[in-house]
């Protein structure tokens, strides 16, 4: 009988990489033939402000005045207890919630925190619901946790969560649900009354099934917020909450790797949850996160990179696009502009705007076909220049004369 020589289904997540990533490649490849400052790149989700200076000083800092080997030697799995104490006592300033230092695990960024969060809770089959439009990841993710996904589209004309769609989405196998707030692609932060809602619905359903379901809120954007306040802890209205952080966007640190999974301190049985959490940590091989980010993270709690150029981009970009005739939600965070495609295809309307040297994404893989992802996380002056060619691509989509 023939055999594999690799696991097949591995082979065809790394043969075929993800539309955002081919996008970028193209980027490349194109910005090299025709010059960086002719290509409008809005495909990746890539922050384009510097980290705080502060958190530079603090880097230097620690490689400069700490000694070495405990500077870049192994932490404890969960992390330092130094760090762990850190993000405790930061998530209590911000929020009011007294998350416990043993409740906190240091990951290498959202994306661990979500792999090792699923690998935690899923057993085989297990249902994981997604809202889409979602993060592509979140398929690859669940799957690879053995879960299966179940997809609930969001209210089609504010993007937010349609409660009584998910309540009804509960089965008894269901685990968790995935919420992502201000989100990746629509931009669109939940409002308080949704997510009390939602726990609410949360609550109820796993009473009906009989078997408790998680919340796991994917937080890398939750400082990205525009014209509402940075939204209250979910821990405050459903005690199964798992929050998923990663410094990645909020302090401009994304090729660092440095995250966090907190659990809720009334979560039922939150002991052993931890304890599955830190053996999907090990049996996914992440060891620790890396040493230097847990002493850079604790040295610079509450610090957020200088984020009002997302703000500014929005405003200069939605503006824009809606004049010259685009139909988009106005984000209220995150760095990203949902698009609804004049064409019938977003593929094609990708396309098209291709031939301006404009590259964003076309939404089918975030789960809900017919848009395109705008990321708006670029220096000013490539959106002011790129805004002519956007009103060409108007034109050509038949949007204005
Ligand atoms: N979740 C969402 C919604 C994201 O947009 C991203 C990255 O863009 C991630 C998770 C992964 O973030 P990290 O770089 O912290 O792994």
């Amino acid at each position: 009988m023939p055999h594999n020589a690799y696991n097949p289904a591995m082979y065809a997540l790394g043969a075929s990489p993800s539309v955002i990533r081919a996008i970028f490649e193209y980027s490349l490849r194109r910005r090299a033939e025709i010059g960086e400052e002719n290509v409008f790149d809005f495909s990746i989700g890539n922050p384009s402000v510097p980290p705080p200076a502060a958190v530079t000083d603090a880097l230097l800092a620690l490689v400069r005045d700490e000694p070495p080997v405990a500077l870049h030697g192994y932490t404890s799995g969960p992390g330092a207890f130094s760090t762990r104490v850190g993000i405790s006592e930061d998530y209590r300033r911000r929020f009011g919630v007294p998350v416990r230092p043993e409740d906190v695990y240091v990951t290498c960024g959202a994306a661990a925190s979500l792999t090792v969060t699923l690998s935690a809770l899923c057993e085989p089959g297990d249902e994981v619901i997604l809202l889409s439009p979602f993060f592509p990841e979140y398929r690859v993710f669940v799957e690879r946790a053995g879960g299966v996904p179940v997809v609930v589209p969001c209210r089609p004309d504010d993007f937010q969560p349609d409660v009584p769609a998910i309540a009804a989405a509960v089965t008894p196998r269901t685990r968790a649900l995935i919420v992502n707030t201000p989100n990746n692609p629509t931009g669109v932060a939940y409002t308080p009354a949704v997510m009390a809602g939602l726990a609410d619905a949360l609550a109820r359903a796993s009473e009906r099934v009989g078997r408790p379901v998680y919340l796991i809120s994917d937080e890398p954007y939750r400082e990205l917020v525009y014209d509402r306040p940075v939204a209250d802890s979910p821990m405050k209205l459903y005690p199964r909450t798992v929050v998923c952080y990663s410094y990645s966007k909020s302090l401009s640190l994304p090729g660092e790797r440095i995250g966090y999974i907190a659990l809720a301190p009334d979560m039922p049985q939150g002991g052993e949850v931890f304890a599955a959490i830190c053996g999907a940590g090990r049996a996914l091989g992440f060891v620790c996160a890396p040493s230097l980010m847990q002493k850079l993270i604790t040295a610079c709690p509450g610090m957020t990179a200088d984020l009002s150029v997302y703000r500014a981009n929005r405003d200069l970009l939605f503006d824009a696009l809606t004049e010259d005739g685009f139909d988009c939600v106005r984000p209220d965070g995150a760095f990203y502009l949902f698009v609804r495609s004049p064409l019938p295809d977003a593929a094609a309307f990708s396309e098209e705007a291709k031939k301006e040297e404009i590259l964003f994404v076309p939404s089918d893989s975030f789960g809900t076909p017919g848009y395109v992802r705008i990321a708006y996380c670029v220096a000013p002056d490539v959106i002011r220049r790129s805004l002519p060619a956007f009103a060409r691509l108007a034109v050509r989509c038949g949007l204005k004369k």
